[in-house]
């Protein structure tokens, strides 16, 4: 039994009287209602809304204005507040019911449709800020793709290391440098070894590169000491977003060994602003990828007959890069690569058994990357290092320009949607963000 069956929330044939919400390749339709943090140009405040088109409903507005009630009001209540924490820390029977009635509020015909206007503000009219206050952030590596196109460029003979298709391997990542969606990001300083026989210097970069991840975050947290099982574990998902994890390559190599990514990756790393739910995303589960012949068994506490066959996500993930000059001549943002969630080796349920199977706590707000997504083929391929195996084989662009890494004034953008016949396409929106000159 699902934890979110389809419902009338997903029917295709329902329209928004919000009309930008039903424009063909609109991120935002009435099946999406992903959750976010806004603050009004108009206000120092920040509170929840959900978008809907090329709009923002003030959920908060709207309890006030007598919308809601029962567990949707419950779950409206903490929409006054300015991250999304307390709402994640509710559960999924409250999420339910506030998406279930504002898709009712926001549907063509809604009789409340005059109220509910008065609480919509236009997206260009808000600021977005990061969606909750993160307290924690642990990045995986669950593509098997990237692991082994990059294993391959560090150790030829021997690419997976022999974990891998036992345990989905992660590291602790940093929170604090989590930045939004259009915060720009400074070119790092590091330890950098121009010549293999020489010592490393402090230098600015020359090998920064972007991932495309997934996010994810936790919903309800989880006490210390005790594991949540498989099976339960969808039910502390509350959601998904873009994440960049931006990499510094040369000071990654250096400083990786033996204890993991240190500074060469935690100097910033983007999320996109809305969070789309995981009963959103409902049409859009699969099958968790096929494990390759050959391969060991999952070991029992990461094995769900349910996750199996339906832990998996669809989201098409495609990463642009527009150059300075590029902006100059205007031209639009040049396709580096589409990949898609599908091909993960691990799902998010097994991410989340793993990271508490030895007792280690959620708190509401905790976020999981799902570390580089690549796929099969060269066009799939989530980060630089990647494509242009580590610098030797340089993109070219429409401008002239060739790409090994970034350079300053290069801006990278992130997208993800979702797509599947007999269903309304839903968005992620998108995830920017230019590099600055080190100081
Ligand atoms: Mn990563």
């Amino acid at each position: 039994m699902s934890l979110y069956p389809l419902n009338e929330t997903h029917d295709a044939s329902r329209k928004s009287w919000v009309a930008t919400a039903n424009l063909p390749g609109c991120d935002f339709p009435l099946q999406n209602l992903p959750f976010g943090v806004f603050r009004p140009r108009s206000d120092w405040r920040s509170k929840v809304g959900i978008a809907i088109g090329d709009a923002v409903l003030d959920v908060s507005g709207c309890l006030l204005s007598g919308l809601f009630s029962g567990d949707a009001a419950v779950a409206a209540e903490t929409c006054s507040r300015h991250t999304l924490n307390e709402l994640m820390a509710l559960g999924a029977q409250y999420w339910s019911a506030l998406r279930a009635r504002v898709f009712a509020l926001l549907a063509e015909g809604a009789s409340e449709r005059g109220t509910v206007e008065r609480h919509l503000l236009a997206m260009q009219d808000v600021e977005m800020r990061l969606p909750a206050a993160i307290g924690n952030y642990t990045d995986f590596y669950a593509s098997l793709h990237h692991a082994r196109n990059v294993g391959s460029l560090f150790r030829p003979a021997n690419p997976l290391l022999p974990n891998y298709k036992y345990l989905p391997i992660a590291y602790h990542g940093r929170a604090s440098s989590l930045v939004v969606d259009g915060t720009p990001v400074r070119r790092p300083h590091g330890q950098i070894k121009l010549q293999e026989d020489q010592p490393p210097e402090l230098l600015p970069t020359r090998q920064l590169d972007y991932e495309v991840e997934l996010g994810i975050f936790v919903g309800p947290g989880q006490p210390l000491g005790e594991p949540v099982p498989i099976e339960s574990a969808p039910e502390r998902l509350f959601g998904i977003c873009l994440l960049n994890d931006w990499s510094a390559r040369d000071m990654q190599t250096w400083e990786y060994q033996p204890l993991g990514p240190f500074l060469a990756k935690n100097f910033a790393t983007s999320l996109s602003p809305w969070v789309v739910t995981l009963e959103a995303l409902a049409p859009f589960r699969i099958a968790a990828a096929a494990r390759e012949p050959g391969d060991p068994p999952v070991l029992p506490y990461l094995y769900a007959a349910e996750d199996r066959e339906q832990g998996g996500l669809e989201v098409a993930l495609e990463v642009l890069l527009q150059t300075a000059q590029m902006r100059e001549q205007e031209m639009p943002a040049h396709r580096l690569s589409l990949g898609n969630a599908r091909d993960l080796y691990w799902t998010p349920a097994q991410m989340l058994a793993h990271h508490t199977s030895n007792g280690c706590n959620l708190q509401p707000g905790d976020l999981l990357g799902t570390g580089t997504i690549s796929g099969p083929a060269k066009e799939n391929r989530g980060c630089l290092l990647e494509m242009t195996v580590r610098g030797r084989e340089p993109v070219q662009l429409p401008t002239g320009e060739t790409r090994s890494f970034l350079e300053d004034g290069d801006e990278v953008t992130l997208r993800g949607w979702c797509e599947r016949p007999g269903f309304v396409r839903i968005g992620l929106g998108g995830c920017t963000g230019r590099v600055l000159g080190g100081r």
